[in-house]
């Protein structure tokens, strides 16, 4: 079979560079493994008209007008400001950490003008490595240990099942915090929720007289049988060369839906779980489109290490492996035959807006 370009992928990378080169007149072949399209951001409705993210919860932000410009071309998109709850010490506190957190937690009136302060103080009563030699000093060096505590440690041991001490300062570089009440959770500019769902918006963006699809196909079984000028690579980035250099580890999830006869679960779209339960979070997804029901779904989600590849695993180890790949697909790139883009292929945690962003810039190149 021949084609201009084969895609390995219809997650946001493949579906982005598809659409992008097929309007240039490009032929494109795109070959998913799964017998759906659309990847990670993937959902449905269920058999009780709620829309459920497979993959759990996914919110569409960004400041990059350019890939909401392009997200807008096949979605309607609902607003949707996303909160999220922690429950801590037996009570319900915004996440991440704002003024209202630290009254509820501190149990005393801060003003907005104190919170700067009041966290100074809370950093300096604190011991730390500085400059950070792991992610506990990268977080306790802005908010202190109590907070740490709550907030973060034991999160992380369920998220990572490794101690905060032993993952690199990549991982949290900068935790936000605010110092008003504001307690959105991500404060882009542009943030919502596609009214009929990623994977319609998915199937707009391969609508094209240019694009084939073919579902349940493997890349790898089929790479020889066809003949194209390039290949967008989007999976694993340690697969495509044979593990060569070592696998590049990955944390999963086990999502466990639950349907239950009331109105609302909760009061907010997602509540997390950093202390008590050995789940992380609990999401209730119709609060994301507002969507009005008698009965509600929710998802109890629980970090484990094998399984789906979800999470990127920022070793020190996972990190030297990565380089030593991202040399070969230097080379492989430079020969204009490959591109490789997305969260698997350059092992990099990505949100959906920077992985459309990295295609368009990547497949102009
Ligand atoms: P994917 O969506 O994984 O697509 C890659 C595709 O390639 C898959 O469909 C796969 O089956 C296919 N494939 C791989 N190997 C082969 C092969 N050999 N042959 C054929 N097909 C193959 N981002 C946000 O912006 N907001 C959020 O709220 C958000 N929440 C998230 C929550 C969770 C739990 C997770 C894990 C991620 C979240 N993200 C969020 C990130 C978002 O999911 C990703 O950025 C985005 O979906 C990645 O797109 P992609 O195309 O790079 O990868």
């Amino acid at each position: 079979m021949k084609t201009d370009i084969l895609i390995v992928g219809s997650g946001l990378a493949g579906s982005t560079a598809a659409r992008i080169l097929a309007e240039n007149g490009k032929k494109i072949l795109v070959v998913e493994r799964l017998r759906h399209i659309a990847g990670h951001c993937h959902d449905e409705k269920n058999e009780h008209n709620i829309t459920i993210h497979t993959y759990g919860p996914h919110i569409f932000h960004t400041n990059n007008k350019k890939v909401w410009d392009f997200v807008n071309r096949f979605a309607r998109f609902q607003p949707y400001q996303h909160k999220v709850l922690s429950y801590v010490e037996g009570k319900l506190v915004p996440f991440p950490i704002n003024r209202d957190t630290l009254v509820q937690i501190f149990g005393k009136e801060i003003a907005t003008y104190e919170v700067e302060e009041f966290l100074e103080k809370e950093v300096k009563k604190s011991k730390f490595n500085y400059p950070p030699k792991n992610f506990r000093d990268v977080v306790v060096s802005q908010v202190g240990e109590r907070l740490y505590e709550l907030f973060f440690k034991n999160y992380t041991i369920k998220q990572w099942d490794r101690d905060p001490e032993e993952l690199s300062p990549e991982v949290a570089k900068r935790i936000p915090v605010r110092y008003t009440r504001d307690d959105r959770y991500f404060s882009d500019k542009y943030q919502g929720i596609p009214k009929e769902g990623y994977t319609k918006m998915v199937e707009r963006m391969l609508d094209h007289p240019n694009i084939a699809v073919l579902l349940g196909v493997d890349y790898f079984e089929i790479k020889d049988e066809i003949k194209a000028k390039k290949t967008i690579y989007t999976g694993e980035l340690d697969r495509f060369f044979d593990y060569t250099y070592g696998k590049l580890e990955y944390r999963s999830l086990e999502l466990k839906f639950e349907t239950f006869e009331e109105e609302y679960y909760q009061s907010v779209a997602v509540v997390n779980y950093p202390n008590d339960y050995d789940w992380t979070r609990i999401t209730e997804y119709k609060h994301f489109l507002n969507e009005k029901s008698n009965v509600t779904t929710v998802c109890f989600e629980y970090s484990k290490a094998e399984g789906e590849p979800y999470y990127i695993v920022m070793t020190e180890d996972n990190l030297r492996k990565r380089e030593q790949y991202m040399k070969e697909v230097e080379k492989l790139e430079e020969s204009g035959e490959y591109v490789f883009i997305g969260r698997l292929a350059e092992y990099k945690y990505y949100n959906m807006d920077q992985v459309i962003g990295s295609a368009i810039v990547k497949i102009q190149k």
